[in-house]
């Protein structure tokens, strides 16, 4: 017969034998986030707007449609609108007005040409240098990146592709200082010379001394093989160690496609020159196709090692799909019906299709209406593995979107989003130039820095930003250029010059009177 102390004992053993056996049944998730450079919102076969498009119709991307099938469609999720300030915010969990990344980045500790160039303006010396880990690099935002945090915590780290989140002859140029355990061909460029393994990438004697020859690709120069593609036998190489060892892996799948050069796969143009489309969108599209097709072979190898179940796909772009040049057609068209594209702080440059599949959480074919931002996804991917009591030097802006993945309803729209840019990129065009921005509920305020001057719209009764409202909805107007200001000040926000009175471009709530009278 059992004492009262040894009934105790037993009940103490069974119970640390059901927590060791819960705690071995709750393996961290493996994590594949997929992102694309450059890809807009209609770049899919995916319906992202309340109806399908003729872009829907065009571009065939079966693989998002299965990923979609299987998990959850967001349709307004959103980036900035270039590359690096949207890299920082998901390495950092910033927003680009506090890590001051604002433009992409190149050079070390200089302001690009067309910055430095600007008639009107004068820009302030943002941070040129990109993302660092460490503290002591000037011109550079100091953060400690997430997947230092998943490293930590267990899990094996892998980049692939495009990084451009560092500055030439930085540490953040390299994906290996700022949490990855593999580099695959990323650095601080943020465009491939070449796609082509005919063209060895753009390692050649005439391209040697550029930015742009893709790195780390040797094996397949010479070869009649597609960059994408080669980034994704060698990601599918880089996961055979984790899985076989049953380490949780964390997968940065970021493609250089389908940013420029618009260089066509030729595995899937044929179809796209055969419908009669311009020559540039067929090679275009087939970046699309091609793209998809490496989503679809990932998420068939992970079936195949009978780990879907236990891998979070996440699908997202860095900006809007480019439209201000380098297109077929139109200019400003190629996101209908958002306007303009990368670049511009319109819909068309900042909106991106996002997906989700979390195997257990995400409901088949759901669709998520609620508005996120890039630097969300830092405390997101975070709590998908599991990591709590982080601490970061960086304050991070992002909140997670694990409870709006649990309970998909549509919520509040109190939060605002902010974007601020007060840089150059180079074309003109609508939402193209120096700006700051703010979303709350259904309207947009934008605030050009060069004639201070606003843009308002109702984004859900508007979504092609055709109806500006500035001069009609007065209060609107006034309460969010209130909100935009005291957050830019309360994040110490960078702003340009004028060149021709030196005074500082005034705060958007100091141009709300001479705006509504
Ligand atoms: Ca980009």
């Amino acid at each position: 017969m059992f004492k009262p102390f040894s009934l105790l004992l037993l009940g103490l053993l069974l119970l640390s034998c059901s927590e060791t056996k819960d705690a071995a049944s709750s393996t961290p998730p493996n994590i594949l986030l997929f992102f694309v450079d450059d890809m807009g919102w209609q770049d899919t076969s995916v319906p992202f707007w309340r109806e399908k498009t003729a872009f829907n119709h065009l571009y065939q991307t079966p693989n998002m449609e299965r990923l979609a099938q299987q998990g959850m469609k967001f349709t307004q999720a959103y980036a900035t609108p270039v590359c690096s300030p949207t890299r920082v915010s998901l390495m950092t969990g910033m927003n680009a007005a506090r890590h001051r990344v604002t433009n992409w980045t190149l050079h070390k500790d200089l302001l690009q040409p067309m910055e430095t160039g600007h008639n009107k303006l004068r820009f302030p010396h943002w941070n040129v240098n990109g993302l660092s880990p460490d503290s002591t690099v000037q011109y550079a935002a100091y953060a400690k990146p997430y997947p230092m945090i998943l490293q930590e915590a267990g899990y094996h780290t892998i980049h692939v592709g495009k990084a451009h989140f560092g500055a030439i002859g930085t540490p953040g140029e390299d994906p290996l200082n700022v949490g990855f355990d593999v580099n695959i061909a990323g650095h601080a460029a943020g465009a491939p010379k070449s796609y082509y393994g005919t063209e060895n990438f753009g390692n050649t004697e005439r391209f040697k001394d550029t930015p742009w020859p893709v790195p780390g690709l040797d094996t397949y120069h010479g070869d009649s093989i597609y960059l994408t593609e080669a980034l994704k036998r060698e990601a599918v190489h880089a996961l055979e160690k984790p899985i076989a060892e049953g380490q949780p892996f964390f997968l940065y799948m970021a493609l250089y496609a389908v940013h420029t050069p618009i260089m066509a796969d030729p595995r899937f143009v044929e179809p796209y020159l055969a419908m009669g489309l311009d020559t540039i969108e067929a090679r275009y599209a087939s970046m699309v196709a091609s793209m998809d097709k490496c989503l679809g072979d990932l998420m068939d190898f992970l079936e195949e090692k009978a780990i879907a179940d236990n891998t979070i796909i996440l699908f997202m772009s860095d900006n809007g799909g480019l439209s201000a040049l380098a297109r077929g057609g139109q200019a400003h068209t190629h996101n209908k019906p958002l306007s303009s594209g990368k670049g511009s702080i319109h819909e068309g440059g900042i909106r991106e299709p996002m997906l989700v599949k979390w195997p257990g959480v995400t409901p088949a074919q759901s669709v998520n209406d609620n508005y996120l931002i890039i630097e969300d996804f830092y405390p997101t991917l975070l709590e998908m593995a599991g990591v709590k009591n982080y601490q970061t030097p960086q304050v991070i802006d992002g909140r997670s979107f694990v409870d709006l993945i649990k309970n998909p309803e549509p919520r509040d729209q109190s939060r605002p989003l902010y974007w601020h840019y007060p840089n150059e990129w180079g074309p003109t065009g609508p939402g193209i130039g120096a700006f700051s921005a703010v979303r709350q509920g259904d309207w947009k305020l934008i605030y050009y820095h060069d004639k201070e001057n606003f843009e308002l719209f109702n984004i859900k009764e508007d979504i092609g930003e055709s109806q500006n409202l500035a001069a009609i909805e007065k209060s609107k107007l006034a309460a969010l250029a209130l909100e935009l200001s005291n957050y830019l000040k309360a994040v110490d926000a960078q702003m340009p010059v004028h060149r021709e009175n030196n005074e500082q471009v005034a705060w958007p709530i100091d141009r709300v009177s001479s705006a509504i009278n």
